[in-house]
């Protein structure tokens, strides 16, 4: 008998006929003889219109009462959860994150989780309960307030659990079918990859791929905990997310994808660039400039500094961040104006970053020449380029973004002679 440990996200438990579809296949899981502990999000857009219902009331609500307040969310489909499987004949028992042992730092609205001791849990799947658990939430060690991990943060609570509890697998359920080459919302033809490794994902999901939260594929890469990424509308097997060496080994045999050097295009319409214009080029300046954007709490990306011009010595900088944080910093960089001695500040946020990933790509020459032609011969301009080991970024107009990724998916020979991409959902989560 194992443990495993499922994480079902908002569109899974949208209403309450998917509620009672989710509640048999847990029912399913724990017949088949496995121990099992439940994840939930919010139901649908419940975290969505609690904000809206926040701010209609308050501009800026107080971190701690928002965080109380989206923790409902998972609160109200954690208990309907645990009411539909009663309803199928089996003990299931709904615990909020602080209930879970789910111990935090004290940072409202993206908490990281510090500890899980998870006692109840194991005891409640010890007595042959079916346990239930609010995800996105936890308990702050230090003030003992409700906490929230961030958007998106019930996979994280899902693999923290399944670590702390040993679990077999942690299995991530959402409304597609796996991860794939690309978005099939753009590219119909990508194709679902069998098994990826830890590092493959983290950089799909940093550039803005929606599979899973950055800190859950984080989490497990330290832990080595195999996450199986699968929808909860199909029985089909989805895709394994796993230490690199296991890829390699369990591709064989598959042939479907051990030959690939490209594992998938990603692509992120959430950023914006500023340009600061003007600056003198001369030691100091890209230090002060970075510096009040660090300040200002902001995640910046890419970088790219321009030769300086000859006759004045003066160079562009310009940098990506994500678009909700634009205004704040064009606000701490007006104030360096005079001090940096920079001409002036250019903010665009109609572009997009489209990205390549894969392992393959660090011992194969001419990735990026392929990549770039491929973009060229769809009319698209490159603004920005940025690199890691096996990583190639892009960023390009907004409007461009979809000619790019589907360049770049036939380039690298990605698609799939059918359709096999399915959307269940709507929301992608
Ligand atoms: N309900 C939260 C959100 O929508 C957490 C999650 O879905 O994982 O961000
Ligand atoms: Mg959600």
């Amino acid at each position: 008998m194992g443990i495993v440990v499922q994480k079902y996200g908002g569109s899974s438990v949208a209403d309450a006929e998917a509620i009672k579809r989710v509640a048999r296949r847990i029912v399913e899981t724990k017949k088949d003889g496995n121990q099992v502990v439940v994840v939930v999000s919010a139901m649908g857009d419940t975290t969505d219109e609690l904000i809206d219902l926040a701010n209609q009331v308050s501009p800026l609500p107080p971190a701690r009462e928002l965080d109380m307040l989206l923790t409902a969310g998972e609160r109200i489909s954690m208990a309907v959860l645990a009411m539909a499987i009663h309803d199928l004949g089996h003990e299931a028992r709904s615990f909020t994150g602080s209930q879970a042992g789910v111990i935090t730092d004290a940072e409202h609205g993206r908490a990281k989780i510090i500890d899980v001791t998870p006692g109840r849990i194991q005891a409640a799947i010890d007595e042959g309960a079916i346990a239930i658990v609010a995800g996105f939430q936890g308990v702050s060690q230090t003030t003992k307030d409700i906490t929230t991990l961030g958007r998106g943060g019930s996979d994280t609570t899902a693999v923290a659990l399944a670590v702390a509890l040993a679990a077999d697998v942690c299995e991530i359920y959402s409304d597609v079918d796996g991860i794939f080459t690309a978005d099939p919302r753009i590219e119909p033809r990508a194709r679902k990859v069998p098994r990826i490794s830890y590092e493959e994902t983290l950089e799909m999901a940093a550039q803005g791929a929606k599979i899973l939260h950055l800190r859950c594929v984080e989490y497990a890469r330290r832990y080595d905990m195999p996450i199986h990424v699968r929808s909860s509308f199909s029985e089909k097997e989805g895709t394994w997310v796993v230490k690199s060496q296991d890829v390699a080994v369990d591709n064989q045999g598959e042939n479907a994808m051990e030959a690939a050097i490209i594992t998938g295009v990603a692509h992120d319409r959430s950023q914006a660039k500023i340009t600061v214009v003007g600056v003198p080029d001369k030691p100091g300046e890209a230090a002060a400039i970075f510096r009040a954007v660090a300040d200002a709490q902001i995640n910046i990306d890419m970088i790219v500094q321009n030769v300086s011009a000859a006759a004045t010595s003066l160079t562009d900088v310009s940098f990506t961040l994500p678009r909700g944080e634009g205004q704040t910093a064009m606000a701490a960089l007006s104030k360096l104006q005079t001090s940096v001695g920079f001409e002036t500040l250019q903010y665009d946020d109609s572009v997009g970053k489209v990205s390549i990933v894969g392992a393959g790509m660090s011992s194969s020459p001419g990735i990026s020449a392929r990549f770039f032609e491929a973009l060229s011969d769809a009319g698209v301009n490159i603004e920005m380029i940025s690199t890691s080991e096996i990583r190639v970024s892009v960023v390009v107009a907004e409007t461009q973004v979809e000619d790019a990724v589907r360049a770049a998916h036939a380039a690298f020979d990605l698609g799939s002679d059918e359709v096999e991409a399915v959307v269940y959902g709507g929301t992608g989560r």
